[in-house]
């Protein structure tokens, strides 16, 4: 997901905006001139929203919930496989359909939980001819097996279900259905991350869950609208009732989030990719009609020179197999596996690319193929999805470039919290901080620096595909769960020294390292001051009239000796995360983020025309 914010102060639902944008991207978004006002509703709700006030996109407090830990019931089942069957009904902005869910018993059971938002309605619960007894309770639902599984059994139940789904108030950050329309014609996107699949689909509500076998859709949409989706396109049921049915099929793992339905005027741009394992896969961007060329431009002038970066860097493409699909969105844009979504709008940005095709296509790797074990590990997403567009402006712009991004995110840290604060019960509570972004990403860069270069690299490739060595890799490529601690094993294997001191410092204190110097009588003295007294024996560069001197801390405080007059610059070339006196302190920076958003949101109700009523 693009930045978001949030407070510990304030609490869940203060969730922020662009943030890449304002924190490492710089977010180019401007208003349109001829931009429709947002109903009056819509204005207030998302104000009170930036502030972490009830407002009417207040959820049930379960459907909030995503990728909490299972119930032991949850826990006792592994799906396999899901089939949903829609019917999208933008008139009355309601869905109507089944979902298929195939799964394994992990060990004997006679219940099935799952997941999907009150506000819609379950029909009936079947197994083969056998009608099934469903009890709800909150946000989850309990299916009764008309036979008791044994353990490795397989079976599959089939969810009817349907109505009005949540409407998204700021999506992607408050998400759920994002209705909207071009000349006419309906314009809809799915956009779940905080709070998840079970917002418009029975689910199981966890990314710890996901369907080993892939997901199969058919979604039906009025005439006039076609439907974008995750993995391949089998085919296009022309129907005589004014609906037509789009069939989509992924052999693929994903989270629930990674799942989207997307319909509207598009026109289908298509290109091909020859990937650095030597498979050829489809790029398919599918836009709006009336900006079809802006899209054709923009795989040529960011698609393609993206997916080179990453995969000279990373390895290949993850589902090279399938597709790297893109479809314009009626909000900013999200990682959806597959079929990113995309509502930059076109523009150039800041640093003369695409920032928000670059960080959603990051998540591919980060997020998508490599998936957070915990949602305290939600760092390794977009720690790493934000630090790659700082590393990509160093390749295209040099040092100028990386740096203005990392200043960008230093700024916006808010230090309120943890990075990886096992505290973090669900995404929703991972995401309210933005510093998961923003620190996360200093911390990469000051490991970068401390390790070298190809050290580094070559964690963050066994990090993804668990080898160094990936080029040749061949479809279809694992999926994996990844921890904050299998950060560190792997980055201290690489680094030939333990690096957990490093890494646990910066991600598990709110607070950062300040490094204290003192000039005096021709001595330059240095200390440490860490939070939680953890040790760090952080290496220090000095540069003194211009001459680098490398100051081992491992035995504690330390001073030099100075010329006179001598120049001295403390960690010259910004390699170290610290304190410095460029930002405010928790409650200060919480407190300009509302702002920030409050802004950010009403301005894009604006651009994007969102609708609620
Ligand atoms: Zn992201």
């Amino acid at each position: 997901m693009t930045q978001s914010i949030s407070s510990m102060i304030l609490a869940r639902s203060l969730l922020s905006g662009c943030l890449l944008a304002t924190a490492v991207a710089g977010c180019s978004n401007q208003q349109s001139d001829d931009g429709a006002m947002a109903p009056a509703s819509v204005i207030a709700a998302l104000e009170a929203a930036a502030r972490g006030e009830a407002h009417p996109d207040d959820l049930h407090p379960d459907t909030v919930k995503s990728g909490k830990a299972m119930t032991p019931m949850q826990a006792a089942f592994d799906v396999q496989h899901y089939a949903l069957t829609l019917k999208v009904l933008p008139e009355s902005r309601s869905i109507q359909g089944s979902v298929a869910v195939r799964f394994d018993a992990l060990e004997s059971l006679d219940t099935v939980q799952l997941d999907l938002d009150p506000r819609l309605a379950i029909e009936g619960v079947t197994m083969g001819e056998t009608s099934l007894n469903v009890r709800r309770e909150e946000g989850s639902f309990m299916v009764s097996l008309p036979d008791r599984l044994a353990e490795g059994d397989s079976a599959t139940i089939i969810v009817a279900y349907g109505g009005k789904p949540h409407v998204a108030l700021a999506p992607p950050w408050f998400g759920g259905f994002v209705w909207s329309e071009v000349n006419g014609t309906p314009w809809f996107a799915t956009a779940v991350q905080g709070d998840g699949c079970d917002l418009w689909w029975p689910c199981k509500d966890n990314f710890a869950d996901k369907p080993d076998q892939g997901i199969d859709l058919a979604i039906s949409a009025p005439k006039g609208v076609k439907v974008a989706s995750v993995g391949v396109l089998r085919s296009v049921d022309e129907g005589d009732d004014g609906f037509d049915t789009w069939h989509w099929s992924s052999r693929h793992p994903y989270s629930g989030y990674a799942v989207a339905i997307n319909g509207g005027p598009f026109e289908l741009v298509e290109d091909e990719y020859e990937g650095i394992n030597g498979s050829r896969y489809p790029i398919q961007f599918w836009a709006l009609e009336e900006n079809a060329d802006k899209a054709r431009a923009l795989i040529n002038s960011d698609v393609i020179p993206d997916l080179e970066f990453f995969e000279r860097i990373l390895g290949p493409y993850p589902w090279g197999d399938e597709k790297a699909g893109f479809v314009e969105t009626p909000h900013l844009g999200m990682e959806h596996q597959t079929i990113n979504g995309y509502g930059e709008q076109y523009r150039r940005g800041r640093y003369g690319y695409d920032w928000l095709l670059h960080h959603e296509l990051a998540h591919e790797w980060f997020g998508n193929v490599m998936t957070h074990a915990r949602p305290e590990d939600a760092w390794l997403h977009e720690g790493y999805g934000a630090y790659m567009q700082a590393v990509y402006s160093e390749e295209t712009v040099g040092a100028m470039g990386y740096f203005d991004h990392m200043y960008g995110a230093y700024t916006n840290n808010e230090h309120c919290l943890p990075v990886a604060n096992p505290e973090v019960e669900d995404a929703g509570e991972a995401f309210d901080n933005r510093d998961i972004y923003t620190k996360g990403s200093w911390m990469l860069h000051s490991l970068r620096r401390h390790i070298g270069e190809e050290a580094f690299w070559a964690g963050t490739r066994r990090l993804i595909y668990d080898t160094a060595e990936p080029w040749d890799l061949s479809y279809p490529i694992q999926s994996r769960y990844r921890s904050t601690e299998d950060f560190i094993d792997i980055m201290s294997d690489e680094a030939g020294e333990d690096v957990s001191w490093l890494v646990q410092t910066y991600l598990r204190e709110a607070g950062m390292p300040e490094l204290v110097t003192s000039r005096d009588n021709g001595q330059l003295s240095l200390s440490w001051n860490v939070p939680g007294d953890r040790d760090f024996p952080m290496p220090i560069d000095v540069s003194i009239d211009g001459e680098i001197t490398v100051v081992d801390m491992s035995s504690g405080p330390q001073s030099l000796s100075l010329p006179d007059n001598a120049r001295v610059i403390v960690d010259p070339e910004s390699k170290i995360l610290r304190t410095l006196p460029i930002i405010g302190d928790c409650s200060e920076q919480t407190e300009q983020q509302i702002l920030d958003n409050i802004e950010r949101f009403t301005r894009m109700a604006k651009d994007y025309g969102w609708q609620r009523d």
